[in-house]
């Protein structure tokens, strides 16, 4: 069954652009052109990734953003134009997953959306990472895309299983926001290091005991993050 990716833009051409590129790689591609008529399409729908403009007639990106995350995990990709910066930030402390900046590449977009889209059925096919990290009572399951802390399963995104799983499989070793960035967004990400220091925070809510004094990942100053068990 294709995934359905849920497009809410408002710039008709644009929309139909990203439709277009979608159904040729094989999506059920869905639009809306408003911030309430996506919303309520994203509820309906249950698509597999929304991609999502920040600005919007009705209610704008941020807003759909916060109201959808309250209710689904959806992978969410937003797109923002340039000097937009602190609206990305913000987009990504309201739980957006990833961003695309206008003018948008159809190719990049492209290779976004599948990134996204990589779930349990995919790792396993990839039998080789098939394996159970373990740390202390953390088990990241790469094979199952789970994380378990002291046996229970704790709900992350994509990119949050992603940044876990690079850090569990190195304990100890101090990684630069940079190399976290690219090894997670890809080489050619033009990105904000800042995106990295959000997405380690959303961790240590999730699977430290004080989040406030972290001990699995640590903040190395002026270099990056380390993983220490
Ligand atoms: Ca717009």
């Amino acid at each position: 069954m294709a995934r359905i990716v849920l497009v809410i833009e408002d710039e008709e051409n644009l929309r139909e652009t990203i439709r277009h590129n979608l159904e040729r790689e094989g999506f059920d591609a869905r639009t809306a052109a408003d911030g309430e008529a996506g919303l309520e399409a994203a509820l309906s729908v249950r698509p597999d990734v929304v991609v999502l403009d920040l600005m919007l007639p009705q209610l704008d990106g941020l807003e759909v953003c916060r109201a959808l995350r309250r209710r689904s995990n959806v992978p969410i990709l937003m797109l923002t134009a340039k000097g937009e910066e602190i609206d990305k930030v913000v987009g990504l402390e309201l739980g957006a997953d990833d961003y695309v900046t206008k003018p948008v590449g159809m190719r990049e977009l492209m290779a976004r959306v599948r990134a996204l889209l990589r779930r349990p059925h995919e790792a396993s096919a990839g039998a080789k990472s098939a394996e159970v990290l373990r740390a202390g009572d953390l088990e990241v399951d790469r094979a199952a895309h789970v994380v378990r802390k002291a046996g229970a399963p704790i709900e992350v995104r994509p990119r949050e299983f992603d940044l876990l799983a690079l850090l569990v499989s190195n304990p100890g070793r101090a990684y630069t926001r940079e190399q976290i960035l690219s090894s997670l967004w890809g080489h050619n990400y033009v990105g904000d290091e800042r995106t990295v220091d959000v997405h380690v925070r959303w961790l240590r809510e999730k699977i430290e005991d004080n989040p406030a004094q972290p001990k699995r990942i640590v903040t190395l100053r002026g270099v990056g993050y380390r993983f220490d068990g």
